[in-house]
């Protein structure tokens, strides 16, 4: 018997077993996972679980009977530990080990540690985990006034959600704008408006020097001016570091995530990695990354989906246009492909009247599209991202001009 025993029990390490199964692998598969939840959906956790919109019913990613109608054995609570290459096996942290035909990882990621001063203070948060997410939502029924610092998507997604609630929130961020790593300026100014005109306040190129607590709860925190800004609660929002621990002792390259092809090969025979933790090669496209780690749940499916295609001798790596989405108030972020410096972006809609989509050119290429509340700009542009699509800016400005029928 040749099992296959995933690390991981999340997005990715769930399609994996989930569409080996489906396309007929044959052998055992197995499937640790150190949280003690039954798999569940990540995304709500910054917007649904924090107002109060999503139940915890509504959060698995598969029902209870899904792993064992499909004769996945789901092991929670428990970790990998080690790798074992060239004995192929994996030691867990029960003393145990199995050993494995393949070993897939799928560990993702973990929030950015962070070393200021004050962070053991009662009311200061992480948020990657369900647990978190129940702290940070049990702490902002007591809050009045919350910081979040870092304005990425998920900063950005809690600082909504508080609002919602009706506190008082405040976004630190140490760039100079806000999601700088995924939009250019033109998004960024508009996401900072969005956020501005339902109250809450903005912070740009101000880093964190400490937090200050009143017995023993946070009570304020001090920017890197001396300014202090009063509040109770505090949600770090600063990024991620991949689990490539397990990875680095047993010898696989690691370079910014476990590298690995376009089906999640690793460098050591029969070891996968797919998801948050991988670094994957990418489909080759003029002025874009020859790999990427991206952190979002269609790299993770459609990364698993290729790695089990691979299991089954069918090879089919993964191609996918990248794209991944955020709730904010009432406006919802469809984000597809991977814009660089230097594509021309084009607006088509209503920026004022927040439905719109930002389309960015390469060479006359469509290579990527931001979209709000435009749901139909969105898929229409996976489509011709994918394709290859030549289209000009006039084209793409012009409302009327149907997207449907572009020629793919
Ligand atoms: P993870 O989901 O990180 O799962 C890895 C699992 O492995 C974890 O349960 C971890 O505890 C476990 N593990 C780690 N080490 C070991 C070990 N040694 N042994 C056993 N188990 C181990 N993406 C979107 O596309 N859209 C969104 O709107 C969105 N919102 C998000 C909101 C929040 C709050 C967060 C945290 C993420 C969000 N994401 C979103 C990102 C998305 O959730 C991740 O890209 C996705 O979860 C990655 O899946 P993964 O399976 O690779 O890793």
């Amino acid at each position: 018997a040749n099992p296959l025993v995933i690390a991981g029990a999340s997005y990715a390490g769930v399609q994996l077993a989930a569409t080996a199964r489906e396309l007929g692998f044959a052998e055992r598969i197995i499937l640790i996972g150190d949280e003690a939840h039954l798999p569940y959906q990540r995304p709500p956790l910054s917007k649904g679980v924090l107002t109060g919109k999503t139940t915890l019913d509504q959060l698995p990613l598969r029902g209870a009977g899904f792993y064992e109608e499909n004769g996945i054995e789901l092991m929670l609570g428990r970790r990998a530990n080690a790798l074992d290459l060239h004995a192929r096996r994996v030691a867990l942290d029960d003393g145990s080990t199995l050993d494995y035909g393949w070993f897939a990882l799928a560990v993702g990621a973990r929030c950015r540690p962070v070393t200021l001063p004050g962070v053991d203070l009662e009311g200061v948060f992480n948020l990657r985990t369900l647990d978190d997410a129940l702290n940070v939502a049990q702490a902002a029924d007591r809050c009045q006034r919350a910081c979040i610092i870092g304005g990425g998507f998920i900063g950005l997604e809690v600082a909504s959600a508080l609002r919602a609630r009706g506190i008082a929130v405040t976004v630190i961020e140490a760039q100079r704008r806000l999601l700088m790593r995924a939009f250019p300026l033109r998004m960024s100014d508009y996401i900072e408006g969005a956020h501005r005109s339902r109250g809450t306040e903005v912070l740009t190129g101000r880093g964190v020097r400490a937090l200050h607590g009143l017995q023993g709860r946070v009570a304020a925190v001090e920017l890197d001016d001396g300014a202090r800004v009063d509040c109770d609660l505090v949600v770090f929002g600063i990024g991620v570091l991949p689990n490539v621990e397990l990875a680095r002792d047993a010898g696989l390259t690691v370079d910014n995530g476990i590298v690995v092809d376009m089906l999640g090969r690793s460098s050591a025979p029969q070891v996968l990695a797919v998801g948050d933790v991988a670094n994957m090669a990418r489909p080759p496209a003029p002025g874009e990354p020859a790999r990427a780690r991206l952190e979002s749940i269609q790299a993770a499916n459609d990364g698993a989906k290729a790695a089990a295609s691979l299991l089954i001798g069918h090879e089919q790596p993964c191609t996918a246009v990248p794209w991944f989405w955020s709730d904010q108030f009432n406006l919802k972020f469809q984000m597809a492909g991977l814009p660089q410096p230097g594509d021309h972006a084009v607006l088509r809609g209503d920026m004022a009247g927040d439905r719109f989509s930002c389309f960015y050119l390469r060479d006359g290429v469509l290579v990527a599209a931001h979209s709000v509340n435009k749901p139909s700009d969105h898929i229409q542009s996976r489509k011709l991202i994918g394709a290859g699509v030549r289209l000009s800016a006039d084209q793409l400005a012009d409302e009327s001009f149907d997207l449907r029928k572009v020629a793919i």
